[in-house]
C-alpha cells in the first residue's frame, strides 16, 4: 500500500517552506519531501566562501516573517540559512518534512486522479503536487577533456567541500558569474596563486552593503512597521529604477554601464587589464553583479586572469588554447546550473504518458501558464517555474504570489468538489506568446550575451519581463475558466482535451 497525501510539496527551500506554512494555516494536510537532511534549499547547498545574497536583506525574507536581526544590508549565506531554519521550526515545517526523501519520478494516474510518486523511500500518492525544487538546484558541470586524470581536487560552487583547505594552494576558478564574483575575493585572500578562467567578463556594480547597527535592529524589533517601510523602499526603488531599462528600454541601460565603467576605472589601474574586464554586451543581459572586492582581487599580484579558452585538463592543471599549462591544486567550477533543461522534465509524466520534457519540446520549449501550471500535468504547480525569474529584486516575492495562487486553486477545488484541474493548452499558449513578445525587446534577449536565461534555441523560458507587482496582481485571482476541470467521481476519458 502506498502512502497517500492530499498535497505533496517537493523541496524544503524558500518555496517549500512558504507553501507548507500556508497549507498548514488553511488546515490542508500535506507532507514536504526533501532529498537533503535539512531545510534551506539553495541556501543550504551553496556554502562556498564569500556566499551571500545580492538582494537587499529586508527584501529577502517572507513578507509574513520579517527578520529584524539581519546583521548586514546584504545577508551572508549562514544568516539566510539560519533565518529559514528558524521560520521552518517556528511554523512546524520541520515536523511535516520527510528528510532524505528524493522524488525520483512521478506519473499522473488519470483513473484515480492522483499523482503516483516513486521516491527513495517508496511509493507515495498525492492529489496535488507542488514542485518547489528550485530552478537553481542542479549544478552544471561542464565536461573538460582530461579532467578524470587531474590529480588535484575539483569542486563545484554549489557542492562545496568544507574539508578543502585553500591556504597556500594554487587555485583555479572557472567562470565569472554571480557565484564566481563572490568566490574570487574570498579565495584570493587565502590562495598562494589564483587563476580566474574568464570566458566572458561580467558587469561589476558598486556594492552598497553595510552593517546594520544594533540601534536599527532594536528599532525593527520594537516597531516592525519601520522595517516594512524600509522593505517597501527597496522594493519600489528596484522596480522603478531597474524594470524599465532591463525589460522595456534596453537603450536606457547606459546609466548602469556608466556606473559600472566608473567602478572598473576606480578599482583597476592597468588599462590592458581593464580592457579584458570590459564586457561587450549591455549591462543586465546577464545578472548584474555587485562587488567592491572582485575587481581588486582580479588585479591582485597573486591573481592571473586567463582569457584564452580552456583546451583540456592535464594531470597537473589546465591547458589553454595557447598551449600554456596553468598548474593548480584545486579547481573551483563556478559554472552555474542546469536551468533550461531541469531533470524534473524527464522525471514527471503527465496525463498522456509523455514526460514534461517531451511535452515542452513539442511546443518548442519550457513553459508554464502563470509560471506555475503546464498543460497535461493536472494538479501540479511549479514554484519559481518558467518565466518567473527576476534579476532586479527578490524571487521570494514571486514565490509568495504563486503560493497564494495555489492556495486559491485548492480552495476552489474544495468548494466545488473538483478532483482535477489542468490548464487549457490555448490559455497556456496565449500566455507564452504574450511573455515571449514582451521578452523580445528586453535586455535579456537583445543585450548581445549568452546567458542561462536563454535555452539552446535562444528562446527565453526563464525571465519574467515586467514589474513583479504585475505578476502578483495577475495571480491574485484563481481563474478557473482557464482550466479543464474534472469533478469526482471519475469518468472516462480522464480529462477532456
Ligand atoms: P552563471 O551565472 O551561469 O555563470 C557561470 C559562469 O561559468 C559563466 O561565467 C560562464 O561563462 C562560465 N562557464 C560555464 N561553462 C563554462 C565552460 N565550459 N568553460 C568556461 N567557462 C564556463 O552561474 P552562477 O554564477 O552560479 O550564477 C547562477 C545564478 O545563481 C545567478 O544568475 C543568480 O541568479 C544566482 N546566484 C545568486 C546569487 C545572489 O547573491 N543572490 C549569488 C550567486 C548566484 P559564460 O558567461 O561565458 O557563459
Amino acid at each position: 500500500m502506498s502512502e497517500h497525501h492530499r498535497v505533496v510539496v517537493i523541496g524544503a527551500g524558500f518555496g517549500g517552506i512558504g507553501m507548507s506554512i500556508k497549507l498548514a494555516r488553511a488546515g490542508v494536510p500535506h507532507v514536504v519531501l526533501e532529498r537533503r537532511q535539512d531545510v534551506g534549499g539553495t541556501w543550504l547547498a551553496n556554502t562556498y566562501p564569500g556566499c551571500r545574497c545580492d538582494v537587499p536583506s529586508h527584501l529577502y525574507s517572507f513578507s509574513f516573517a520579517p527578520n529584524p536581526d539581519w546583521s548586514n544590508s546584504y545577508s551572508p549565506q549562514p544568516e539566510i540559512w539560519r533565518y529559514l531554519r528558524r521560520v521552518a521550526e517556528q511554523h512546524g515545517v520541520i515536523d511535516r518534512t520527510r528528510f532524505g526523501c528524493e522524488v525520483r519520478s512521478g506519473s499522473w494516474d488519470g483513473r484515480a486522479r492522483r499523482w503516483v510518486l516513486e521516491t527513495s523511500v517508496g511509493e507515495m500518492t498525492a492529489d496535488v503536487v507542488v514542485a518547489a525544487n528550485g530552478p537553481l538546484s542542479e549544478p552544471s558541470v561542464p565536461h573538460f577533456e582530461g579532467s578524470a586524470d587531474f590529480r588535484g581536487q575539483i569542486v563545484h560552487s554549489a557542492q562545496w567541500d568544507h574539508s578543502t583547505d585553500l591556504a597556500g594552494k594554487r587555485v583555479a576558478v572557472i567562470g565569472t558569474g554571480a557565484s564566481a564574483v563572490q568566490i574570487v575575493p574570498a579565495v584570493q585572500k587565502q590562495a598562494a596563486e589564483l587563476f580566474v578562467f574568464q570566458r566572458t567578463p561580467a558587469w561589476i556594480m558598486p556594492h552598497r552593503g553595510r552593517d546594520i547597527s544594533d540601534t536599527e535592529r532594536r528599532l525593527y524589533r520594537m516597531l516592525p512597521a519601520v522595517q516594512r517601510v524600509v522593505r517597501g523602499y527597496h522594493y519600489w526603488l528596484n522596480e522603478l529604477l531597474l524594470v524599465p531599462p532591463l525589460a522595456k528600454y534596453p537603450a536606457r541601460t547606459k546609466g548602469i554601464r556608466k556606473l559600472a565603467l566608473k567602478h572598473l576605472h576606480t578599482q583597476v589601474s592597468d588599462p590592458a587589464l581593464r580592457h579584458r574586464l570590459t564586457p561587450d554586451f549591455l549591462p543586465g543581459c546577464k545578472r548584474l553583479t555587485p562587488s567592491n572586492d572582485y575587481l581588486p582581487a582580479i588585479a591582485a599580484s597573486n591573481t592571473t586572469l586567463v582569457t584564452d579558452g580552456i583546451a583540456r585538463f592535464t594531470p597537473d592543471g589546465i591547458r589553454t588554447a595557447d598551449a600554456t599549462v596553468h598548474e593548480v591544486d584545486v579547481v573551483i567550477l563556478a559554472t552555474g546550473f542546469k536551468v533550461t533543461d531541469p531533470s524534473i522534465g524527464d522525471r514527471m509524466r503527465g496525463r498522456t504518458g509523455r514526460t514534461m520534457r517531451e511535452v515542452w519540446d513539442a511546443k518548442a520549449g519550457m513553459r508554464c501558464y502563470n509560471g506555475t501550471t503546464t498543460a497535461e500535468f493536472p494538479n501540479m504547480y511549479i514554484l519559481a517555474g518558467p518565466n518567473t525569474g527576476i534579476g532586479h529584486t527578490s524571487l521570494i516575492y514571486m514565490i509568495e504570489a504563486q503560493i497564494g495562487y495555489v492556495m486559491r486553486a485548492l480552495q476552489v477545488m474544495a468548494e466545488r468538489g473538483i478532483a482535477a484541474l489542468d490548464v487549457r493548452p490555448d490559455v497556456e499558449a496565449a500566455w507564452d506568446e504574450q511573455v515571449q513578445r514582451k521578452l523580445s525587446r528586453s535586455v535579456w534577449n537583445t543585450g548581445g550575451c549568452a546567458s542561462w536565461y536563454l535555452d539552446g534555441h535562444g528562446r527565453n523560458p526563464t525571465i519574467w519581463p515586467d514589474y513583479t507587482f504585475a505578476f502578483a496582481r495577475r495571480l491574485a485571482r484563481f481563474d478557473l475558466e482557464s482550466y479543464y476541470q474534472e469533478v469526482a467521481p471519475a469518468r472516462e476519458p480522464a480529462l477532456a482535451s
